[in-house]
């Protein structure tokens, strides 16, 4: 009887710390798919699992020469992903110290603070639009742009209406490409988007176009376009593309899509930004 009794508290005990358990690694895993999610991170770890899949197959079959290969590769690939993701790995680890504290997503920035930061943004596009100066600009939201920000030219300069027409100068170093904004900062200039494939585009929209729809299919960011033969606004998000925007449709889409409920995280993960 006794022995039974131990038993139970045992059990019971038991399952409070496996419950515990389960919890943390399941917020872990949580976090670190909130981390990588859009980024070159998420590719590599989907080849990662076809690997292992195929190691644990070809081992039930006892394909023993397939396996052996498949098992040194896995031993190859320990050894060469942290000096392939080197930078990538750094980028987690001060997330993890905070790092990423500096800079708010834009949909958790106050509100004063978001909507001055609109009124730059939408001030530096009319002037662009007036004077027909081509311009891709694009600003986060939940989705990390680490990957584009690595392609272009970093700025991390305070975001105006005045940084921002200064580098769509045509023919001006940092001209070329789009401009990405994380928070009130432009984080970089010159950056190289993936362009869309949607047969759904009309023709007449050229490359620029299509990089901001382009990269809206792959992540939530918004991307504001001015183009240079018409002076047209767009907005894409989403895959979607708003045009011939006039100031305020523009400020209100803006407005509408940094909304904090825009912000795809959830209530847990704003909890833990907010601390
Ligand atoms: P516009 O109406 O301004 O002419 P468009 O959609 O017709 O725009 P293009 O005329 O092809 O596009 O514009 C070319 C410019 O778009 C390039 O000079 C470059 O600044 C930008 N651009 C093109 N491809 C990309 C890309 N993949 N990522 C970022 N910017 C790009
Ligand atoms: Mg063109």
């Amino acid at each position: 009887m006794e022995y039974l009794k131990a038993l139970k508290i045992n059990l019971n005990l038991f399952d409070v710390t496996s419950i515990i358990d389960i919890l943390i690694v399941a917020f872990v895993l949580y976090r670190l798919m909130l981390l990588i999610r859009g980024t070159r991170a998420v590719q590599l770890i989907k080849g990662l699992v076809v690997l292992l899949v195929a190691t644990a197959v070809s081992s039930l079959l006892n394909l023993n020469t397939v396996h052996w290969l498949l098992k040194q590769t896995m031993t190859a690939l320990v050894v060469a992903l942290p000096i392939v993701f080197q930078p990538e790995l750094r980028r987690a680890l001060e997330k993890l110290g905070g790092g990423d504290f500096f800079a708010r997503p834009l949909t958790q920035m106050a509100e004063g603070d978001r909507s001055a930061l609109i009124d730059e943004v939408v001030r530096a596009v009319q002037n662009m639009s007036a004077t027909r100066t081509g311009a891709l600009i694009v600003l986060e939201r939940g989705t990390g742009l680490e990957e584009f920000v690595d392609t272009g030219i970093k700025v991390e300069g305070l975001v105006t209406a005045e940084l921002l027409v200064n580098i769509f100068i045509p023919k001006s170093p940092l001209h070329d490409g789009a401009a990405i904004i994380r928070g009130d900062r432009l984080q970089a200039a010159a950056c190289v988007l993936p362009l869309s494939e949607s047969r759904e585009l009309s023709r007449e929209l050229g490359t620029r176009h299509r990089a901001a729809v382009g990269l809206t299919e792959q992540s939530d960011a918004l991307a504001v376009v001015v183009s240079e033969e018409t002076g047209v606004v767009s907005l894409a998000v989403e895959g979607n593309l708003y045009r011939r925007l006039n100031e305020t449709g523009l400020r209100e889409l803006l407005v509408k899509f940094l909304q904090p409920k825009f912000e795809k995280r959830n209530a847990i993960s704003s909890l833990w930004h907010r601390r």
